[in-house]
């Protein structure tokens, strides 16, 4: 499986030389395995990546979104994605019920003229089918997902495990543990995973005093993989304003505290952050 990252911050972009390697839009991940694809949340990262879908044919086949939560760093892209305007495309969007809303009716809302020449989900020309992700896992192509439900202060999000034929895959964005001590669902999510992608936000000083944000530091991401077993940690969520230097800080200071057996690495937008695993 390849793990490509189109958006690695978190909160808003990041623009500046001081942001260019380790890149400057908001959540979006794809993971592919042969010739199928699932599309982690829909931040600024995924324009880029609409207009690679497009010009590699996607509308001849369904495209699968999974939306972590509905917070405007993970949708923002959403009406910019190139495929939602194709005639042709198909396009599947799991999301949770956020603040009581289906993720239908909050990514209409998103659109309205407040907001959006666009006014409404009835205006994107693509076929958009909307599901509500609940716990039982499913079955996308020949990915197997299990969702779950993640504390993020006062709303849900969710963490994601995509076992593909080659390796696993978990995602857990946007979390922040009561008390810094991770929560079971987290680690039966990343147990023995090939990659784990967490939210590190925050190092362990800023963190305290942050406790009710609803994010992470590296030291509870570390947390999970040691007690999941998983084998390789992305540092991910980067805080808008950390530079490349500072992310490079947070990588280092991990690897050195990771247990033997676990790789850590900063995730990185583009070609040279690619993970195969
Ligand atoms: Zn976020």
């Amino acid at each position: 499986m390849k793990i490509r990252f189109w958006g690695v911050r978190g909160s808003f972009v990041a623009a500046g030389a001081e942001f260019v390697r380790y890149g400057g839009n908001t959540a979006c991940v794809e993971l592919t395995e042969g010739e199928k694809r699932i599309i982690l949340d829909l931040g600024s990262g995924a324009i880029p990546l609409g207009k690679v879908l497009l010009a590699q044919g996607a509308e001849k086949k369904k495209l699968t979104i999974l939306l972590s939560h509905t917070h405007i760093d993970h949708i923002q892209g959403f009406p910019f994605f190139a495929p939602v305007f194709h005639p042709k495309a198909q396009i599947d969007i799991y999301g949770p019920r956020g603040a009581g809303k289906k993720v239908d009716h909050v990514l209409d809302e998103s659109l309205n003229p407040d907001y959006s020449p666009l006014f409404s989900l009835k205006n994107l020309s693509a076929k958009l089918e909307f599901h509500s992700l609940g716990e039982e896992p499913f079955q996308i192509h020949d990915f197997e997902v299990t969702a779950a439900s993640l504390p993020h202060g006062r709303i849900e999000s969710y963490g994601f495990r995509v076992e593909g034929k080659s390796g696993t895959v978990a995602y857990m964005t946007d979390v922040g543990y009561p008390g810094g001590v991770p929560v079971q669902a987290a680690i039966d999510l990343a147990k023995e995973a090939d990659l784990l992608i967490h939210d590190t936000t925050f190092g362990p000083e800023d963190w305290r005093g942050h406790e009710k944000w609803g994010h992470a530091s590296w030291e509870h991401a570390l947390a999970v993989a040691e007690r999941a077993g998983s084998k390789k940690l992305a540092l991910f969520h980067h805080a808008p304003d950390r530079t490349d230097d500072e992310v490079d800080k947070f990588v280092a200071l991990a690897r050195n505290a990771a247990p033997k057996g676990l790789a850590v690495i900063g995730a990185m937008e583009g070609e040279a952050g690619v993970v195969e695993i």
